[in-house]
């Protein structure tokens, strides 16, 4: 007879892998360590380590925290005075503090150092790793710098705050803080790719003009960290659609009316509150020249797009991470997961696909630090679209898959596989969605002949490594020549570009046997749709061993 102890035994775990935690995010990746080393960030290997290592550390956790205990929102203390107060679980302050004082939101501006973009690229694609919705706050408050110097002496009252180093999610006036962080709120319930369908109405306090107050009245739909010392908003004038500066506190140390109706209950991107807002008489300052709004704050917005592209391409690598560390801590059918061929073709077609995906994003932080040259501003111009359209779009179908190589457990929502999933999708619709983007490149296509031209440059700077890259680049150019229904068929246009953009990103300055898979899979192979479809002769083994987390970071 069987002891009872013996029969209370109902299983023994084995076979499961090891959760892919403390390690050091950073050194553990070696595509990363490429690519910011190709652009020249070498000098902040150092902080990245750093970085890297609470990333992959404390911070993980902090990041599964703060997408379980969400942001609530208190429209009035006990007394029923109004607060508009939401609160936060303490990982998100620790999460936005960590970011802040290793220069998430500063770098590019307070250091001058070449590679300043890409060390910071690299700083919010591994941020995204703990935790893509605090990316939110993190890139509009990096990216508003540009769009507050369209008013010079509004930017020296708020710059050195941006760019102190320091976070404070107190919810106290701005001018009491060592540093601040900025929102956005242009969306309104009835228009936002179409901000030119605004309603919200400002009207001069005193005399009209640049870096003047206003009163703001009106409403937006979509309000992301409404805990932002202040936002760049879009409002009508009497000139017409205008970009204010409003701040959440008056000088005077009162409450500036901006009133949260509630928060939006997402799909993903749940530890960032984005809310719905209403100004009622709130104090605005006009930012550059009335009527100009939309040339002002586009400034922002640019940035915030090619953030998007970092931030998917974040969580592309960390889904083919993980599923590539899962894999080979698995075993099937007697030997791992990660040798058996089918999934050896699909890890290694994920891991090209966020390859692909870094590589171009990090060639527009290095074209960003040399905007004074014409080709790099040119590549940025027209870059943005169409990286921010494919990557994001490329990583929704990307995170599935990654997550079905967990199998199960993938969807659970212990698992950040299924998170970065649930992420995937929101950088695609916001910031122009993807048939916005296409219009972008539409506009270019059609009024930008010179941009154009420095596109087809960067990819002729790749020709002669491979035939197939070499003829595809020649159709490209034969298919920009046709404008015959060029609005039905400008989806079909990018894609070419951008897929035509990585290879010559890759062949030109990544390791050269990634490059070739990646033009005999892209390139010369276009008949199949799912990830896991390399053609056989590719070295997978190589591919997915290149992007396995390195267990000695
Ligand atoms: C989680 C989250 C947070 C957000 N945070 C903010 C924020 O902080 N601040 C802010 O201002 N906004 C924010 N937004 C709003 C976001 O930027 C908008 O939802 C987005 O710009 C799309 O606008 P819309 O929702 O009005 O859709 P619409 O403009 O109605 O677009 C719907 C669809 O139509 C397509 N489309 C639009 N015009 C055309 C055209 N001419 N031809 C073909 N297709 C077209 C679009 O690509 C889109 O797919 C947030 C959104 C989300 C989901």
């Amino acid at each position: 007879m069987e002891s009872k102890n013996h029969q209370s035994d109902t299983h023994v775990v084995f076979n499961q892998p090891k959760p892919l935690e403390n390690y050091n995010a950073f050194t553990a990746d070696r595509i990363l360590q490429y690519w910011v080393a190709q652009f020249g960030g070498q000098w902040g290997e150092e902080r990245l380590t750093s970085f890297g290592g609470r990333i992959g550390g404390d911070l993980l956790e902090a990041g599964m925290n703060a997408n379980q205990y969400l942001p609530t929102f208190r429209p009035v203390d006990r007394f029923g005075y109004r607060i508009d107060q939401v609160d936060y679980h303490p990982a998100y302050h620790q999460l936005m503090a960590h970011a802040i004082e290793h220069g998430h939101c500063a770098m590019p501006w307070s250091e001058k150092t070449s590679g300043r973009h890409v060390v910071r690229a690299a700083m919010a694609f591994l941020h995204t790793h703990a935790d893509p919705g605090s990316g939110c706050p993190l890139t509009m408050t990096f990216a508003s710098v540009p769009a507050l110097q369209a008013q010079a002496d509004i930017a020296e009252k708020w710059l050195p705050k941006i760019v102190s180093g320091r976070y404070d999610g107190r919810n106290i006036p701005w001018f009491e803080k060592e540093g601040v962080t900025l929102g956005m709120a242009m969306t309104e319930k009835q228009g936002g790719s179409d901000v030119r369908a605004n309603t919200t109405y400002a009207t001069p306090c005193e005399a009209p003009g640049g870096g003047k107050r206003y009163s703001l009245v009106g409403h937006k739909w979509f309000c992301s960290a409404p805990m932002s010392d202040a936002f760049l908003v879009l409002a009508q004038t009497d000139h017409g659609l205008s970009c204010f500066l409003v701040p959440r506190w008056r000088e005077d140390g009162s409450k500036n009316p901006i009133h949260i109706q509630r928060l939006k209950d997402k799909l993903g991107n749940q530890s960032n509150a984005s809310s719905e807002i209403e100004f009622r008489d709130a104090q605005g300052w006009l930012l550059g020249e009335p009527g100009k709004g939309i040339k002002t704050i586009i400034q922002m917005v640019a940035l915030t797009r090619y953030d998007c592209m970092i931030g998917s391409s974040a969580l592309m690598a960390q889904a083919t991470k993980e599923a590539i560390w899962h894999t080979a801590g698995r075993e099937v059918f007697g030997k791992p997961l990660h040798h058996q061929p089918l999934m050896q073709n699909v890890l290694a077609d994920l891991a090209l696909e966020s390859e692909a995906a870094l590589a171009i994003s990090m060639r527009l932080a290095r074209a960003l630090e040399q905007l004074d040259n014409p080709h790099e501003a040119a590549l940025v111009r027209i870059g943005t679209a169409i990286g921010k359209y494919w990557i994001c779009k490329r990583a929704v179908q990307h995170t599935y898959e990654a997550m079905e190589c967990l199998g199960g457990v993938g969807y659970v929502n212990e698992n950040v596989a299924s998170r970065l999933y649930r992420e995937a999708p929101v950088n695609a619709i916001w910031e122009g969605s993807g048939n916005v983007q296409c219009l972008d490149l539409l506009r270019v296509l059609t009024r930008e002949p010179d941009t154009v031209s420095v596109f087809i440059a960067e990819l002729r700077y790749a020709i002669g490594a491979n035939d197939a890259f070499d003829r595809a680049v020649d159709g490209l150019e034969e298919q920009l020549g046709n404008a015959e229904m060029l609005a039905y068929r400008t989806r079909q246009v990018i894609e070419k570009m951008a897929i035509l953009w990585q290879a010559a990103t890759l062949l030109r300055y990544g390791e050269p046997d990634n490059a070739e898979a990646f033009v005999q899979a892209r390139v010369e192979t276009s008949e199949y749709h799912q990830y896991g479809t390399l053609p056989s002769h590719i070295d997978m083994t190589a591919i997915i061993s290149r992007a396995m987390p390195q267990s000695s970071g």
